[in-house]
């Protein structure tokens, strides 16, 4: 699966936040497995209000939402990247992450404590962006050395044209690692991004900043100073920030639904933030839903973009993908608008995509195959 990890300094909410994101998929999902798996590592259905529309025009018995996987990743302080605390550890979890949320502290209370003795967003993403750089820097000098070492052994051909290429994107990361930049703001073109690949840089990853405030900040965020700086240096280095309080999604979770309007209405907000949050951490890692449906049941399923039709079916089974044949396609608004396979059939509507067919956000997908 595809896994996101929460990083952020001690004491900014990390933990809560986690802890709320596996209690509220808990209570949502009674039909399907969503739960923290080990302590620190929870499955979380994507909320997204398609399906239960798609479910209701189907008469589907089940409805099943697709899902993210988040890791707890505490203990990321200042030195980890030379070894301090457990931070070796710690980085070797992160690496194995697709993305990462970055929660940060922008809520003031003196009864917790601020590793820094105060709360300053910006001075804490630095603090861990910084770590995250030093550790990718080791890692690049390492397969620099190595490639130069390579080189100087004299080979030729292929490979040292394809050594040539990844020591050039190395070192242009390398820059920008050393003018405080992540190396997912260096340009690669397909090849040199292949190549890096395997190094599984952690600046590289996407990375989503969650802005932890008070509740009462959270109908009027920009009011609040820290949210506005965050804000902005999220936008100079092109990462997204979502608005979230771990503290009222925590208390949501001990709540009946009567309850929590009552308690969200009187924060003057629809939702704690959280739903944004997996969602906006879903478009980060460039996502894509399709759709199964059928009286049985109705399904989410996440994609790469980019993916065909035969790799769309290898996410439900190998065997869809092996014996692929062909997949009759509909896009969601035609078949919510046409109320179903056989209306959109009589409209036209359903198309009927071979192995190179790109899927679409949104398709609605009936696999035929042979087994
Ligand atoms: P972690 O070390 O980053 O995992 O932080 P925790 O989730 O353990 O939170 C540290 C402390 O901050 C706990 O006492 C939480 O109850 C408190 N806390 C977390 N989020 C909020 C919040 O939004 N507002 C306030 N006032 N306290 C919070």
């Amino acid at each position: 699966g595809l896994k996101t990890g929460i990083v952020g300094l001690p004491n900014v909410g990390k933990s809560t936040m986690f802890n709320a994101l596996c209690e509220n998929a808990k209570a949502q999902a009674a039909n399907f497995p969503f739960c923290t798996i080990e302590p620190n590592v929870g499955i979380v259905a994507v909320p997204d209000s398609r399906l239960a529309l798609l479910s209701n025009i189907s008469g589907s018995l089940k409805t099943v939402p697709t899902s993210v996987e988040f890791v707890d990743i505490a203990g990321l302080v200042k030195g980890a990247s030379k070894g301090e605390g457990l931070g070796n550890q710690f980085l070797a979890n992160i690496r194995e992450c697709d993305s990462i949320v970055q929660v940060v502290r922008c809520f003031e209370d003196g009864d917790v404590i601020h590793v820094a003795g105060k709360v300053d967003p910006v001075d804490d993403i630095d603090v861990i962006n910084f770590e995250l750089a030093l550790a990718d820097i080791t890692q690049i000098e390492k397969r620099l050395d190595r490639l130069k070492k390579t080189k100087s052994a004299g080979k030729v051909g292929e490979e040292a044209k394809r050594n040539e290429v990844e020591a050039g994107a190395l070192q242009r990361i390398m820059a920008a690692l050393e003018s405080n930049k992540p190396a997912r703001s260096v340009a690669l073109n397909e090849e040199e991004e292949e190549l890096v690949r395997g190094l599984y840089l952690l600046t590289a990853k996407p990375m989503v900043y969650a802005a932890n405030v008070a509740e009462d900040d959270l109908a009027a965020p920009d009011a609040n100073k820290h949210v506005v700086a965050l804000r902005q240096k999220a936008e100079e280095e092109g990462s997204g920030v979502v608005v979230v309080s771990a503290q009222v999604e925590a208390e949501l979770n001990g709540l009946d639904a009567e309850e929590a309007a009552e308690y969200l209405g009187a924060l003057g907000v629809e939702e704690g933030g959280l739903k944004s949050l997996i969602r906006s951490t879903y478009q980060q890692l460039g996502l894509l839903t399709y759709f199964t449906t059928g009286e049985k049941e109705t399904r989410a399923w996440t994609i790469r973009e980019g993916f065909t039709a035969p790799q769309a079916a290898g996410v439900i089974h190998t065997d869809f993908e092996k014996g692929f044949i062909r997949a009759e396609t509909v896009g969601y608004a035609d078949f919510v608008a046409a109320g179903g396979y056989s209306a959109a059939k009589e409209k036209g509507q359903l198309r009927l995509e071979g192995k190179e067919y790109v899927v679409k956000e949104g398709d609605v997908m009936l696999f035929r195959f042979n087994v």
